[in-house]
């Protein structure tokens, strides 16, 4: 064995953990952390995973250079086209011969292991980011610090992907259940999870999923936080303010509304929220206004307490355009309510396997036991709200300013976000003859 990363690695586990290695599968149908600690210390003592690891710290520069290729292939909403196909022709040079695009514009790439097609995990990173056509991508440098749109969020987590599935490739990596590698379409706002709704409506058998998104491998996203927004869209006759005196008026119609979800209560726990976030109307100071607009963003990481407070706020709505029409004994308002976001909640148990996995797989790469687990709004969402086992983990690397034309990337131990990846799958898919999987295969799917 080479002294290195990985041996290191492997030595500080002998001391965090002080547990026996396992050197063979004797798990009996191994579940939650037991299972986990089981599988984890015989892959960990596995020399082809040790080499993988060394592999990948290895191609930390390569994997720099491809995630700012990546960048610079825009990608807005709805238009990942060419990313995509970039994306695929990576897939399919290193190694993954089928994969191909699907119908919603995901890139899936299929692995497959000994076990017959299950459990199956999905491996995946975004491709879609949030600017606009016309935005300048092109990547620029300073002082050690790589500036451009979209470096972090998610190009970080698509080139992580790359350079994983190339060293298990190169390293011939067996696992049990398959992994199914997925570049998605439609994460970030606009997109509503399009492309992962679409996996899973095409995929019934898949049985885990695990998201690349965000950067620093210590914090583990196993709560997705669920949002429901509106555009309340107030119309009514309209007319001079002085002649016409005595009509009803959609500003004030929306302001009656805005009063009312202004007082409403939610719970701190499960934090849920809400906000009117934009408003906009009328034609004139001197008339009454014939139209106004306003867009209300609800979140909870709850599904059942976002469903609450929707149902509430919506008859909220309702009752202001009857007290404005009320008010000028009139029936001419009216709103029409459109949804233009839907992401749903959901949460995944500290104990189940693939928390689990994650919280091991961190503590061996950082050599340290801390995670800090969130709730967040990712890829995840669909998964945790369909009861599929989900996290979202980081790609490596420090970096901020999401989301905004001056993002930064800064690759601090990046090659910990594909180790850390490793890890994690390998204990949830197991290494053929090794180990079994840890995640269980769905019932009747
Ligand atoms: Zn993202």
């Amino acid at each position: 064995m080479r002294i290195g990363l990985a041996s290191s690695i492997f030595a500080a586990v002998l001391v965090t953990a002080g547990a026996p290695l396992a050197t063979s599968a004797c798990a009996q149908t191994p579940s939650g952390a037991s299972a986990v600690e089981t599988t984890f210390q015989a892959i960990l003592a596995n020399p082809r995973v040790i080499k993988t690891l060394e592999d990948i710290k290895a191609d930390d520069d390569t994997a720099l250079a491809e995630q700012k290729r990546i960048t610079e292939i825009p990608a807005p909403p709805y238009k990942e086209t060419v990313r995509a196909e970039y994306y695929l022709k990576r897939f399919q040079e290193l190694g993954l011969k089928d994969a191909s695009i699907d119908t919603e514009g995901n890139v899936v790439g299929l692995r497959k292991g000994s076990g017959g097609g299950r459990p199956k995990l999905v491996v995946s990173a975004h491709l879609d980011t949030v600017f606009p056509e016309g935005t300048d991508v092109s990547v620029k440098e300073k002082d050690g610090v790589i500036l451009a749109p979209g470096i972090g969020d998610d190009s970080r987590g698509l080139a992580a992907l790359l350079s994983l599935i190339k060293s298990i490739n190169a390293n011939e990596i067996a696992t049990v259940g398959d992994v199914m590698f997925v570049g998605t379409v439609g994460e970030e706002e606009l997109g509503n999870l399009r492309g992962v709704k679409a996996l899973f409506r095409d995929h019934a058998d898949i049985d885990g999923f695990i998201s690349i998104d965000g950067l620093g491998i210590t914090r583990v996203v196993n709560q997705a936080t669920g949002s429901h927004r509106y555009e309340m869209i107030f119309k009514g006759p309209g007319g001079h303010s002085f002649q016409e005196f005595g009509l009803p008026s959609a500003i004030h119609a929306m302001g009656r509304a805005i009063a009312k979800i202004s007082d409403l209560q939610t719970p701190a726990e499960p934090k849920t929220t809400f906000t009117v976030g934009t408003v906009s109307g009328g034609t004139s100071v001197n008339a009454i206004a014939g139209d106004a607009r306003m867009a209300v963003d609800m979140r909870s990481n709850s599904t059942e307490e976002l469903l609450k407070l929707e149902a509430r706020l919506l008859d909220l709505v309702k009752e202001a355009v009857v007290e404005e029409n009320a008010r000028w004994n009139s029936d001419k308002i009216t709103v029409e309510i459109k949804l233009i976001g839907d992401r749903p909640a959901g949460m995944v148990a500290m104990d189940s396997p693939i928390v689990q996995a994650t919280q091991r797989a961190v503590s061996v790469i950082t050599r340290g036991p801390r995670v800090t687990f969130a709730g967040s709004s990712t890829d995840s969402n669909l998964a945790m709200s369909l009861g599929i086992p989900a996290v979202t983990i980081g790609g490596g690397g420090d970096g901020g300013n999401w989301h905004s034309r001056n993002e930064w990337y800064k690759p601090v131990d990046a090659y910990f976000g594909p180790q850390n990846a490793l890890f994690t799958i390998l204990m949830l898919t197991g290494l053929d003859g090794v180990t079994k999987p840890a995640l269980a295969v769905r019932q009747g799917k």
